[in-house]
């Protein structure tokens, strides 16, 4: 099988990982830290849905333009939310507490995932953990991509994205400083955490995933 990067990965391989069990990730890293690319590599790789909030919550606050009167789940989320993420600010953790909690008690989830995007403070790691808890399920690994701060900046600068603009990215990169990067320890703590080198190729990135991830 050609991996998406166009890299080789054998069926032995991939069965190799299905064997064991369902996997939990969480992949983790500041804005254009390459998170995307690697979370839809990885959850072809393993067989998981992605779950990427960020992308999730760009999709309900377009529908709040798409179709304003409609009252459906992800309408009333994209309302909620989109005074936050216009600003570059993090959505409050209650609400995005409330938005996992619903989704991952979802059938198709139940046979392991990846959250992209999430969780974002260790208030919210926290309660993700008490969350599969409460599942019986539990979180394999936490994988950072760890780049420089210049690095991102360039990146994210590069992208078009409507919360892409050089303030907005700034104060994006300071919270997830500020907010996000405490995590690292909790997971850290727990002997959950894979620290990647995210600064190369989007190949070698894989590469080292999968390496860390077979230990
Ligand atoms: P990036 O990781 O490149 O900053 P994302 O697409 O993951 O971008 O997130 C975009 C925006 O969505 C964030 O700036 C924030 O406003 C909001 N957001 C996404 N996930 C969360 C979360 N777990 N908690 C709070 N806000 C979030």
């Amino acid at each position: 099988m050609i991996s998406p990067l166009g890299m080789w990965s054998t069926e032995p391989e991939i069965s190799e990982f299905k064997r064991k069990k369902a996997m939990r990730l969480v992949i983790l890293g500041g804005p254009g830290a390459g998170k995307g690319t690697q979370a839809q590599w990885l959850c072809l790789y393993l067989r998981v849905p992605l779950i990427p909030t960020g992308d999730l919550l760009r999709k309900a606050i377009a529908s709040t333009t798409d179709s304003p009167s409609q009252s459906d789940t992800l309408t009333v989320l994209g309302h909620q939310a989109r005074q936050y993420v216009e600003k570059g600010e993090l959505v409050p953790d209650t609400l995005m507490i409330e938005f996992m909690r619903q989704r991952l008690v979802q059938p198709d989830v139940s046979e392991g995932w990846l959250l992209e995007g999430f969780p974002r403070t260790a208030f919210q790691a926290e309660e993700l953990d008490f969350q599969l808890e409460d599942l019986e399920q539990r979180l394999d690994w936490a994988i950072y991509l760890q780049v420089p701060e210049s690095v991102l900046r360039e990146r994210s600068l590069g992208r078009s994205r409507f919360d892409d603009q050089p303030d907005i990215i700034q104060h994006r990169i300071a919270l997830f400083q500020e907010r996000t990067l405490p995590i690292l320890e909790y997971y850290s703590h727990r002997q959950r955490l894979l620290t990647i080198n995210g600064n190369q190729s989007p190949e070698q990135v894989q590469q080292e995933i999968l390496q860390k991830l077979k230990g």
